[in-house]
C-alpha cells in the first residue's frame, strides 16, 4: 500500500487509525508518487507519535479499529457507504447516523488533525453550498440530477442506488432522533 512506502519514505507514520500522519497537517493528506530513474538520497522513515493515546479506538462508532494499527473493514463506515454495494447489515444502521458517505470520525479526533491549516486553494473546498448535500434532494435525484451535481466529484465512486441506500439509512436515523 502507499501509505506504507510514505511511512517509510518519512512522509508521516502510520497512526493507530491506520491513516497516515505528517506531524504538521495530520492526516489531511493526499499521496503521490513520481516515478523516475533519477538517484536521490533516501529519507529516514517516518517515526510513530502516537503514543499512549487512543482517541480514534474509543471514538469509532462501529467498533472497525478493532486493535491499535488494525482496522476491520467489514465494520467501517467508510467501507461500508462507499465500497459495499449491497445491502448494509441491520447493526450498522444506527451507528451510521449522518454519515451520507464515507465517515471522518477516527480523523476529527485525532489531536494532529488540530494543527492542520486550513486549505488555501479552491480546489480543496467543500463543492456544495452547505459544505454538504441536501438529504431530501438525494432521495428524489434520477441519473440526470446525480450526474449533474456530482460532476467530476470522488462521490461518483458510488452509484446513485447505493448512495440513496445511504440517505434512506441516514433518514431513518434523524427520524428516530427527532421522536
Ligand atoms: S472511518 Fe469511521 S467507522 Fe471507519 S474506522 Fe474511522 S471512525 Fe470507525
Ligand atoms: S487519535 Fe491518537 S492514537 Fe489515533 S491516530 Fe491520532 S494520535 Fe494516533
Amino acid at each position: 500500500m502507499e501509505k506504507d512506502v510514505a511511512a517509510r519514505a518519512g512522509v508521516g507514520w502510520i497512526g493507530k487509525n491506520t491513516c497516515t500522519i505528517h506531524p504538521h497537517i495530520g492526516s489531511w493528506l493526499l499521496l503521490g508518487e513520481i516515478i523516475t530513474t533519477v538517484s536521490l538520497p533516501p529519507d529516514e522513515p517516518a517515526v510513530d507519535r502516537c503514543g499512549t493515546c487512543r482517541r480514534c479506538l474509543d471514538a469509532c462508532p462501529t467498533g472497525a479499529i478493532t486493535a491499535p494499527y488494525q482496522l476491520d473493514a467489514r465494520r467501517c463506515i467508510s467501507y461500508l457507504t462507499i465500497e459495499h454495494p449491497a445491502p448494509i447489515a441491520e447493526e450498522f444502521h444506527a451507528k451510521i447516523g449522518e454519515w451520507l458517505y464515507g465517515c471522518d470520525i477516527c480523523q476529527d479526533v485525532c489531536p494532529w488533525n488540530h494543527k492542520a491549516v486550513a486549505a488555501t486553494d479552491p480546489a480543496f473546498y467543500p463543492r456544495f453550498p452547505t459544505g454538504t448535500l441536501d438529504l431530501r434532494e438525494v432521495l428524489s435525484w434520477q441519473q440526470t440530477a446525480y450526474s449533474t451535481t456530482l460532476r467530476g466529484s470522488a462521490m461518483k465512486r458510488v452509484k446513485l442506488p447505493v448512495l440513496q441506500r445511504n440517505a434512506q439509512i441516514v433518514q431513518r436515523n434523524l427520524t428516530a432522533t427527532q421522536k
